[in-house]
C-alpha cells in the first residue's frame, strides 16, 4: 500500500523534488496557488514550510489552494487529496492528471476572483458609464476590472 503511494506521488513530480514541484507550480501559474502536503505522521507541510528531508515516500495527501491579494476572508482550495486511492491496480499518472486538475480549477478560480475584485478608478469610471454599479454583486465593496480600461489595460490594479 504504502508503495503505491509513494509511485504516485512519484508519477505527479515527474523527476522533480517536492519544493522544486512547489515553486513550478507557483512560478508557471497565473495566481501561483500553494501546495500543502500532508506526511504520514499527520503533520502538514504548507508552501514556506522546509521540505528538508522529505521525500514521495512521505507524502499521505495533497491539497492545492491559492490566496488573492486585497481580497478579504478568501480562503480558495480543494479538497485534501489522498494518495491512498492510488492503489496498485491503478495507473499512478492518474494522480499527475488529478494533481495538475486542482491546480487548472485553483488557478482558475483565483484569477476569476482577481478579475472580479481588482477594477481600478478607470475601470469603474467605465462601469458607470456602461450604466453599471461596479461595486455590487457577489463582490459588493470591490471593483471588476473592465477588459477595456485604458489605465490598466485590463489587467486590474497591480498588488
Ligand atoms: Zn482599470
Amino acid at each position: 500500500m504504502g508503495e503505491s503511494m509513494m509511485k504516485a506521488m512519484e508519477a505527479i513530480l515527474d523527476g522533480c523534488t517536492l519544493a522544486e514541484l512547489r515553486r513550478d507550480i507557483y512560478k508557471h501559474t497565473a495566481c501561483g496557488p500553494w501546495v500543502s502536503f500532508k506526511l504520514h505522521d499527520g503533520t502538514w507541510n504548507h508552501s514556506g514550510d522546509d521540505l528538508t528531508g522529505v521525500g514521495p515516500g512521505d507524502v499521505r495527501s495533497w491539497q492545492v489552494g491559492s490566496i488573492v491579494e486585497g481580497v478579504d476572508n478568501l480562503d480558495l482550495k480543494e479538497p485534501e487529496r489522498d494518495l491512498m486511492v492510488y492503489t496498485e491496480d491503478k495507473d499512478p499518472k492518474q494522480a499527475y492528471e488529478d494533481f495538475y486538475a486542482d491546480v487548472a480549477t485553483i488557478d482558475k478560480a483565483a484569477d476569476d476572483v482577481w478579475r472580479q475584485t481588482h477594477g481600478c478608478d478607470g475601470c469603474a469610471k467605465l462601469w458607470v458609464a456602461e450604466g453599471f454599479d461596479p461595486r455590487g454583486g457577489e463582490w459588493a465593496g470591490y471593483v471588476a476590472v473592465h477588459e477595456k480600461c485604458p489605465d490598466c489595460a485590463g489587467d486590474g490594479v497591480v498588488m
